[in-house]
């Protein structure tokens, strides 16, 4: 494997499952992308990638003794092979988080790079394990500066393990908004890196309406073009 992103935010709701899929697909292009949605209690990247009605989950992985092999799990979408999590509370009480380290591993073996789409807050060993695991984050922040605050946090903590960070996705911009002065906080507070600056759009909600990633539903959405810039700029380490 060349390098695992979890993709994490401060907050639920910032566009984290949205860049996952739409920084995966742009690195496919290049890369055997493996994306797995690490938010096993919120998951809902099933919904975004068509996969609803998917057999085999992380749940199923993360229950011992559901027996159930890593490559079930595995589904090929749009380039990419994505594992999916399922919505059930009884499953996500029933798994044991610390099985994730084993099936990231088996994952990370067959692929260039890992995607894990992460859970928002830092409460539980559930949620932080992605960032544990990952080699890099990329944090998912509106431009405000309570967002900024929030995803200082998630970097302080993913450093404090030797998770560094790859850079910052601003998301969700509106044409009012002054990115240029956030970014340039962004850059004081997280290693330099803005990786894109990506604008409200209607595609994005149509895309996650559709079941396809937006990448896929409307590659030419200045949304889209944003975050392969985003893609471009994390620099995948060879
Ligand atoms: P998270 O995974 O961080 O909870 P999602 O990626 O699921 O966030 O996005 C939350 C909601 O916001 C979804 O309905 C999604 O379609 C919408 N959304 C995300 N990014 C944008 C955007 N740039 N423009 C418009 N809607 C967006
Ligand atoms: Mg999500």
């Amino acid at each position: 494997m060349v390098e695992a992103f979890a993709v994490a935010s401060g907050k639920g709701g910032t566009g984290k499952t949205t860049s996952t899929l739409a920084l995966g697909m742009a690195l496919a292009e290049e890369y055997d992308v493996t994306v797995i949605d690490a938010d096993t209690g919120m998951a809902n990247l099933l919904f975004h990638a068509g996969l609803d009605d998917a057999d085999v989950t992380l749940h199923d992985l993360l229950i011992a003794d559901r027996d159930a092999a890593v490559e079930d799990a595995v589904y090929d979408r749009f380039g990419m092979s994505v594992v999916p999590c399922g919505t059930s509370l009884t499953a996500f009480e029933a798994a044991d988080p610390k099985r994730l380290r084993d099936v990231v591993a088996e994952l990370a073996a067959g692929t260039d790079v890992l995607l894990l789409d992460s859970p928002a807050a830092l409460g539980s060993k559930s949620a932080v394990l992605p960032i544990v695991l990952a080699d890099r984050i990329v944090v998912v922040l509106q431009p405000t500066v309570p967002s900024l605050s929030d995803g200082l946090k998630v970097q302080e903590y993913a450093h404090s393990y030797g998770t560094e960070t790859a850079g910052v996705v601003f998301n969700r911009v509106r044409d009012d908004e002054d990115v240029d002065q956030i970014a340039d906080q962004a850059g004081r507070y997280f290693g330099g890196q803005t990786l894109a600056s990506v604008p409200e759009s209607d595609a994005v909600r149509a895309a996650r309406r559709s079941g396809e990633p937006l990448l896929a539903h409307a590659p030419d959405d200045p949304a889209a073009d944003a975050f392969r810039e985003a893609a471009a700029r994390l620099d995948v380490r060879d």
